[in-house]
C-alpha cells in the first residue's frame, strides 16, 4: 500500500494530528493513514471517573471513525519502520502483515508503564492506563466489598478491603481518590460493612504528591486524602509484594496483605525507538525540534509521550494530553506546508493550568499562578476536560453522565463477567 502520510498511534498525538490534517488537506488529494490498535481515542483524563462509575466507560473514549473525516484508519500495529526507506510493516487486526510506503510520518506510540524488578510486582499488581484497567478496578472494588460483606473473620475482611496504590502522580492520586469516593458510597449498601473497614494506602517515593504541581496544591491534596482516612506514605518505596503481602521501605509500617495493588509509578516512552533505529535520549524519548521534526530525517515527526519536545522557555514539555494534542497540531501544520498549505508552525505552548479531581466535589487546580481547591477546582477541572473532548455528541454524553451521577446513587452492579460470554450447556 502507498500513502502520503502515515500516522502511528491513535492516542492524543496521533488522533489530533490526523484531525488537523483532515481540516488542512480536505481539498487536496492526499492519502493520510492512521494505524492504531484500537478504533478509539482513549480520553485518559476521564479514566479515573470511568473507574469510579461517575462516567459510563464508553463515554471516556472517542471513536476514531467518528472523529476523522478523510483520514483512513487501519486497526493494527506498526511492528517496524524504516524511516530511511520510507516503509512500515503493519500487522492488521486480522493478523495480516502489510508493507506501507509513505512520504511523511507522525510517530506517536505514547508511553508504557515503567516497572522495576520488585518481587511479586508482575504477579500481583495491575496498571492504570487502559479502559480495561479502569473497568477491572471498579468491578474489583465492588467484588471486594461483596466478598468482605460475606466474610465473618475481621482480619480476612481487612485484607479483602485493603487497596494499595504505588505512585503518587496524577494517575495514582486521581484513581485512588475516585475509587475511595466510590467505595465510600458503595459501602452504604452493605449492612455489615463500614467505611473504616476499608484501608487505602498511597505510596510515593518522593516527599510530595503530584510532582510538578504548585506545592500548595500538593499539600492540599495530601491533607484532603488524609482527612478521608487514606494512609499517604511519602518518601517510601514498595520493596516487595510477593503473594500480595506488601513490604514497604518504611520500617514503621509492618508488612500487610493487600488483595488489590495498583502500580501507577510513572511511564516510560514506548520502547519501539530502538527497534526502529531512532535516536533517543537517556530516558528513551525521541528528541525533536520546535517543528516536531526529528532532526536529520526529512519529513518525519514525533509527538506526545514518545517525544522530547523543547519548551519555549527551555526544558522539555511534560508528558500530558494538553501538550500532546498541541504538538500534534504543529506536526500536522508542518506536513501541510510541505503540500503547499499554510506556513507551518513552531511549538510555543506553555502549560496554562492543571487540574486534579479527587472524587465527588473535591479537586485542586492551578491556572497560571492562581490556585484553587475544593468544589470550584473540581468544577474547573471538569469544564476544562469537557472543552478538550472532540465532538458535541461526546461532550453531551459526558455532561449527561455527570448530571446523573449528581442526582442519583452510584451504580454498584458488579459486571466483571462482561467480555466473557456464557457457554451454552452440552446438548
Ligand atoms: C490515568 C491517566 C490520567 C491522565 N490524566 C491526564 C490529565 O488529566 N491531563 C493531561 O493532560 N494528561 C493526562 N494524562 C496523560 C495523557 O494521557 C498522555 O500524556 C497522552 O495520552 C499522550 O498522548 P500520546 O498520543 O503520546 O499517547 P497515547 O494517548 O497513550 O497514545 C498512544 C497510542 O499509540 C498506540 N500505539 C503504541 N504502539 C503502537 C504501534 N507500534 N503501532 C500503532 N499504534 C501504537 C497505543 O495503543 C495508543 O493508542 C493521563 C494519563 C493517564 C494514564
Amino acid at each position: 500500500m502507498q500513502v502520503d502520510v502515515l500516522i502511528v498511534g491513535g492516542g492524543f498525538g496521533g488522533a489530533f494530528a490526523a484531525r488537523e490534517l483532515d481540516k488542512l488537506l480536505s481539498r487536496r488529494d492526499i492519502d493520510v493513514l492512521l494505524v492504531s490498535p484500537e478504533n478509539f481515542l482513549l480520553f485518559s483524563p476521564l479514566l479515573p471517573e470511568a473507574a469510579s462509575g461517575t462516567l459510563e466507560p464508553r463515554h471516556a473514549v472517542v471513536p476514531l471513525r467518528e472523529m476523522l473525516t478523510s483520514t483512513s484508519l487501519m486497526i493494527g500495529e506498526v511492528t517496524d519502520i524504516d524511516v530511511g526507506a520510507r516503509t512500515a510493516t503493519v500487522v492488521s487486526v486480522n493478523g495480516d502483515r502489510e508493507t506501507i510506503r509513505f512520504r511523511e510520518a507522525v510517530l506517536s506510540p505514547g508511553a508504557v508503564p515503567s516497572v522495576f524488578a520488585i518481587p511479586g510486582l508482575h504477579d500481583h499488581a495491575v496498571g492504570f492506563k487502559t479502559l480495561a484497567d479502569a473497568i477491572w478496578l471498579r468491578n474489583r472494588v465492588v467484588r471486594q466489598l461483596d466478598a468482605a460483606d460475606a466474610e465473618p473473620d475481621p482480619g480476612r475482611r481487612r485484607e479483602l478491603l485493603t487497596f494499595t496504590f504505588v505512585g503518587g502522580g496524577y494517575a495514582g492520586v486521581e484513581a485512588l481518590a475516585e475509587l475511595e469516593s466510590f467505595a465510600r458510597d458503595a459501602v452504604k449498601a452493605h449492612p455489615r460493612l463500614a467505611i473504616h473497614d476499608c484501608r487505602w494506602v498511597l505510596v510515593e517515593a518522593t516527599n510530595s504528591l503530584l510532582p510538578g504541581l504548585d506545592p500548595r496544591l500538593a499539600r492540599f491534596t495530601e491533607s484532603s486524602l488524609r482527612r478521608r482516612g487514606v494512609e499517604v506514605r511519602l518518601g517510601t518505596r514498595l520493596v516487595s509484594c510477593v503473594d500480595g503481602v506488601v513490604n514497604l521501605s518504611d520500617d514503621g509500617v509492618l508488612p500487610y496483605r493487600s488483595e488489590t495493588i495498583v502500580w501507577t509509578a510513572g511511564q516510560t516512552p514506548s520502547p519501539v525507538a530502538a527497534r526502529w533505529n531512532l535516536e533517543s535520549d537517556d530516558r528513551g524519548f525521541v528528541p525533536v525540534d520546535d517543528r516536531m521534526a526529528i532532526p536529520g530525517i526529512e519529513g518525519i515527526y514525533a509527538v506526545g509521550d514518545f517525544a522530547a519536545v523543547p519548551e519555549p522557555d527551555g526544558g522539555l514539555a511534560p508528558s500530558t494530553a494538553q501538550h500532546a494534542l498541541r504538538q500534534a497540531r504543529v506536526a500536522a501544520k508542518n506536513i501541510a506546508q510541505r503540500y503547499g498549505v499554510g506556513d507551518g508552525a513552531r511549538y510555543r505552548y506553555r502549560t496554562r493550568g492543571l487540574a486534579v479531581t479527587l472524587g465527588k466535589w473535591q479537586g485542586t487546580a492551578q491556572v497560571r499562578r492562581f490556585t484553587f481547591t475544593g468544589p470550584l477546582a473540581w468544577w474547573m477541572g471538569r469544564s476544562y476536560h469537557l472543552l478538550m473532548i472532540p465532538g458535541l455528541g461526546r461532550k453531551l454524553r459526558v455532561v449527561a453522565d455527570w448530571t446523573m451521577a449528581l442526582l442519583f446513587r452510584r451504580d454498584i452492579a458488579q459486571l466483571g463477567q462482561l467480555g466473557t460470554p456464557s457457554r451454552l450447556p452440552e446438548p
